[in-house]
């Protein structure tokens, strides 16, 4: 990881996700963090098992989350792939990601990525308020959800958690890895929604395939 140290703490954003598959969505998301709040770069991570789709159906393979994931992150230079949840046995819980992240560079600020689904149901996660001891939360509307809801939202982690949340100031992006991989079933392209180089090795690899093969909902 090239780590740019500023005169103050290192700022780092941390994209987490199951990425199944990464899109334009995720990157906007990351980009508009790692420029509205000062980051000096922004770290993806791949679940291997989220905890809240323990149950979710076969779509890409691990390993091809993280090709997906290298790739659509190539062009960025203050983009880097981090594959610790990858490689950590069991459940990815962000707890112990922020956790062991913490440990590693206490000096650090980290700036915890996520869409407003994400910030609604951050009381369920596990260890919401370790989660906080350790980094800040940056988050950005999405779907039904509009400002004020996250507004007071925030307000109410910040009482329950001491959580210190920072909302982005982003337009609405219609677009999920669910919808993108329903649309490779019915075989419509997702070339607009997708880094070109992810909407390739999609195809040549079927991991959506048309014929529903790697995908039953
Ligand atoms: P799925 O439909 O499979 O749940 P997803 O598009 O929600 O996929 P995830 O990997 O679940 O993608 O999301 C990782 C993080 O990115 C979450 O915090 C999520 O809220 C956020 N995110 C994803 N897409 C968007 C979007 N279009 N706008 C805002 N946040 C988003
Ligand atoms: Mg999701």
């Amino acid at each position: 990881m090239d780590a740019i140290w500023k005169a103050g703490k290192l700022r780092t954003g941390i994209m987490g996700g199951t990425f199944d598959p990464i899109h334009n969505g995720h990157l906007a998301l990351a980009d508009t963090a790692y420029r509205q709040l000062g980051l000096d770069h922004v770290l993806f991570l791949p679940a291997r098992i989220p905890p809240h789709k323990q149950n979710r159906p076969a779509g890409a393979t691990p390993l091809q989350r993280v090709r997906m994931t290298q790739l659509a992150i190539s062009g960025y230079p203050y983009f880097s792939l981090d594959q610790e949840e990858m490689c950590r046995d069991g459940i990815s819980y962000t707890k112990d990601t922020l956790l062991r992240l913490k440990r590693n560079e206490p000096e650090t600020e980290f700036f915890f990525i996520i869409g407003a689904d994400s910030l609604m149901s951050f009381d369920t996660w596990y260890h919401p308020e370790i989660i906080c001891s350790c980094c800040h939360l940056a988050a950005a509307i999405r779907d039904d959800f509009p400002l004020e809801v996250l507004q007071k939202k925030s307000e109410e982690l910040e009482a329950r958690f001491q959580a210190s949340v920072f909302i982005l100031n982003i337009p609405k992006m219609d677009i999920s890895s669910t919808m993108l991989r329903g649309l490779c079933r019915q075989e419509k392209s997702i070339r607009t929604y997708v880094p070109e180089a992810v909407a390739d090795y999609i195809e040549e690899n079927n991991i959506y395939g048309g014929s529903g093969q790697n995908e039953q909902l």
